[in-house]
C-alpha cells in the first residue's frame, strides 16, 4: 500500500486510508517508516486516516447507496480544494462484524463499478485472505476489474459487470462476456508476443549489421599494427584500439546469442571432437583477455573424445573462462578436463569474488546478475547461454561457490559416441 500512496501524494491526489484490520497508529507507523512526513501530510489534509465508524458504519449500520453518496461528497470536496484526484484504500474486515448491513459489502463493491468510471479516483480494497472465507474472496474477484495478488497487479478474468453480478442478465449475455474476457486476455498476450518478436528481429539485424564493419575495422587495425611493427614502431595506441574492437565484436555476438536462443531451441551440428583441443584453442584465442585480467591460467587437460557441436562448446568454454577472468580478482584460474565414464567433465575454477548460494539458482536465467553493474560490466546472458548449450547436449552444470571463496563451475557432457 505504501508505494501506492507515495505515488498519490507525488501526484497531488488526496489520500485516504480506512483502517480496520490495523489500527490508525499502525498505519501511521508504516507511512512514517517509508519516509512520508505523515504528521505534516495529515495536518495539510493531503492524507486522512479514518476508521470504519467514520466511514462505512457512520450511523452504526452499513448502506451501500449511502456510502457511495458520502464518496461523491468526498470527491467534490477534494476537487474544490484543488486536488488532482483521489486515492484510497479500505481494509474490509469491518464486513466480518455483526453491524447491520455488513453483509451488503459485495453489493457495495458491485455498485462501485458504476461509480468509479470516469472519476479521478483510484481505490484498492484490502481483503485479508487469512480473515475472509474463500467464498467471499471469490465474490471479491467477481466485483473487481484488477486483483493484486502478492505484489502483482493482475487484470482479472473473473470480473463481472454490475448487472451480471446481480444476476440481471441472460446466460447468453454472460457467456458472451466470458468469451470476450478470454479474447481480451489472449489479445494482450498476443500484443506482447509481437512486441517481443519485433525487438528480437531488431537485435538480430543490428547484431549482424554491427559485426561486419567491426570485423573489417579490426582487420585494418591489425594490418596497421603489423606495418608499424615492421618499422619497429611502438604501437600501444593501436593495440588498445584492437582490444576495444575485439570487445565490441564480443558484445555484438552476445546480442546475437540472445535472439538466437530466444527464438528457437538450439540445433546442434554434432561431430567427433577432442575437448582438450577445443579448450586449448579457446584459451590461446583469448590470450589478450587472460593477460589483461592478471589471472594465471592453469590447464589440466586429458584428451576426451565425443560427439559435440564444436562452435557451441567453444562458446561454453569461452563464457565460463571470461567470467572466471572477470570475477577472478586477478588470482589463478584453472580449467580441468577429465573423462568420467560416459561423460566428459570440464571444471572451470577461480579464486575470485564468489557467488552467494542464494543466487546460484537464478544466475543461469536470462539477464540475471549477482553483481552491481557499477563494478562489473555485462548483460547477464553468458551463463544462460552456457546452460542452454549444456542442456541441448543432454548434460548438466553445477556450481560450488560462496561469497569471497571463488567459484567452481562443473559441466558434465555425455560423450554420446561411446
Ligand atoms: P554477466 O557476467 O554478463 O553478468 P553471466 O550470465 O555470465 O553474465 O553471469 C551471471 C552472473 O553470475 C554475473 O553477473 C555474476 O554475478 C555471476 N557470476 C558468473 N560467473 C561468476 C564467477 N566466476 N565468479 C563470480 N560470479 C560469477
Amino acid at each position: 500500500m505504501v508505494p501506492f500512496f507515495i505515488d498519490g501524494l507525488a501526484r497531488k491526489e488526496r489520500c485516504f486510508w480506512i483502517a480496520d484490520d490495523r489500527t490508525v497508529e499502525e498505519v501511521k507507523t508504516f507511512l512514517h517508516q517509508a519516509g512520508i512526513d505523515i504528521a505534516e501530510e495529515l495536518r495539510r489534509e493531503n492524507f486522512t486516516i479514518v476508521t470504519k465508524r467514520e466511514t462505512y458504519l457512520q450511523d452504526g449500520e452499513f448502506d451501500p447507496h449511502k456510502m457511495i453518496g458520502i464518496m461523491a461528497g468526498v470527491l467534490a470536496d477534494a476537487m474544490s480544494k484543488g486536488f488532482k484526484g483521489l486515492r484510497s484504500s479500505g481494509e474490509m474486515t469491518w464486513a466480518l462484524g455483526n453491524d447491520k448491513g455488513s453483509d451488503r459489502a459485495m453489493e457495495y463493491e458491485a455498485l462501485l463499478n458504476d461509480f468509479f468510471p470516469g472519476k479521478p479516483w483510484v481505490a484498492i480494497c484490502q481483503y485479508n485472505q487469512k480473515r475472509f472465507e474463500p467464498a467471499i474472496i471469490l465474490d471479491v474477484l467477481r466485483t473487481h476489474r484488477y486483483a493484486i495478488v502478492g505484489e502483482q497487479v493482475c487484470p482479472n478474468l473473473y470480473f463481472e459487470p454490475t448487472q451480471m453480478f446481480f444476476g440481471r442478465c441472460t446466460d447468453r449475455a454472460k457467456l458472451d462476456w466470458r468469451l470476450e474476457q478470454l479474447k481480451r486476455a489472449r489479445d494482450a498476450v498476443h500484443a506482447l508476443e509481437q512486441t517481443i518478436s519485433a525487438r528480437d528481429a531488431f537485435f538480430s539485424v543490428a547484431s549482424h549489421e554491427l559485426r561486419t564493419p567491426i570485423t573489417a575495422l579490426k582487420l585494418k587495425l591489425e594490418l596497421a599494427e603489423k606495418e608499424a611493427k615492421k618499422k619497429s614502431e611502438d604501437t600501444p595506441l593501436l593495440r588498445g584500439a584492437i582490444e576495444q574492437t575485439a570487445r565490441l565484436e564480443e558484445l555484438a555476438k552476445r546480442l546475437l546469442d540472445v535472439t538466437e536462443l530466444r527464438s528457437r531451441t538450439l540445433a546442434l551440428e554434432l561431430a567427433e571432437i577432442d575437448l582438450s583441443t577445443i579448450i586449448q584453442s579457446v584459451t590461446s584465442r583469448n590470450h589478450l583477455l587472460i593477460t589483461r585480467s592478471g589471472c594465471n591460467l592453469k590447464l589440466e587437460l586429458n584428451p576426451v573424445l565425443g560427439m559435440w557441436d564444436k562452435s557451441r562448446i567453444e562458446q561454453l568454454i569461452e563464457n565460463l573462462l571470461s567470467n572466471a577472468l572477470k570475477y577472478g580478482s586477478g588470482k589463478p584460474v584453472t580449467i580441468s578436463l577429465v573423462s568420467r565414464g560416459k561423460f566428459a567433465e570440464i571444471t572451470v575454477e577461480d579464486e575470485g569474488i564468489g557467488i552467494s548460494p542464494s543466487d546460484h539458482g537464478r544466475i543461469f536465467g536470462p539477464f540475471e546478475r549477482a553483481v552491481s553493474k557499477d563494478h562489473y560490466s555485462g548483460f547477464g546472458i553468458g551463463l544462460w547461454v552456457v546452460h542452454q548449450i549444456v542442456e541441448a547436449h543432454g548434460g548438466t552444470i553445477s556450481l560450488k561457490s560462496a561469497l569471497g571463496t571463488g567459484s567452481q563451475f562443473t559441466t558434465l557432457l555425455p560423450c554420446n559416441h561411446c
